[in-house]
């Protein structure tokens, strides 16, 4: 069994079936303490749900809101790409610590699909819990699949956030819009 850190509903359908596709077995896993604020954290949990369902797919929900524990981890660090770096690796230790608790064979995540992310902060960061919890990073670039995967989304009616997830990403949002 994989273990797939989850960051969202629409991001889990490609690498989900990708997964599949190689026969593999994948169990998801919720651990986003960086989606703020709580009524997008719900959007986006209840969107997952949706997924789930639609994808027989079996998650490990991590659902308390943990605002103030992000906080504290990225403080001192708001600035691109430090926040992020932080960001990652908190959310993929995680999983990396629950995946050898669940004796998986291996753990990844569906943050490889997104062509906004850092994507070699991500495997980098991927390839130094493998060695610190000696349990393999599956690493794919899924960002082939990035349109797919927001078809689907589309196809399906699933929310789509317009931001990243954290407070700062809010307001890069409309930042970058003036
Ligand atoms: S922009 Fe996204 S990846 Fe970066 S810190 Fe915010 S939520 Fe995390």
């Amino acid at each position: 069994m994989i273990l797939l850190h989850i960051c969202c509903g629409p991001c889990a359908l490609y690498p989900v079936s990708c997964l599949r596709q190689r026969g593999l077995s994948i169990k998801g896993f919720f651990y986003n303490p960086n989606i703020h604020p709580y009524q997008e954290y719900q959007m986006r949990i209840q969107a997952l749900e949706k997924v789930a369902q639609i994808e027989t797919l079996e998650i490990i929900w991590h659902r308390e809101y943990d605002l103030e524990y992000f906080l504290e981890e990225t403080l001192f660090r708001w600035q691109k790409p430090k926040r992020c770096e932080r960001c990652y690796y908190l959310r993929l230790k995680k999983c990396a610590e629950l995946a050898v608790k669940l004796r998986a064979e291996a753990f990844t995540t569906t943050l490889l699909q997104s062509p906004f992310q850092y994507h070699e902060l991500i495997r980098d960061i991927g390839k130094e819990l493998e060695s610190r919890y000696k349990i393999p990073f599956y690493y794919e670039d899924w960002r082939v699949g990035y349109k797919e995967g927001k078809n689907r989304a589309k196809t399906l009616a699933l929310y789509l956030q317009r931001y990243c997830g954290c407070i700062f990403s809010e307001k890069e949002r409309y930042l970058s819009r003036s």
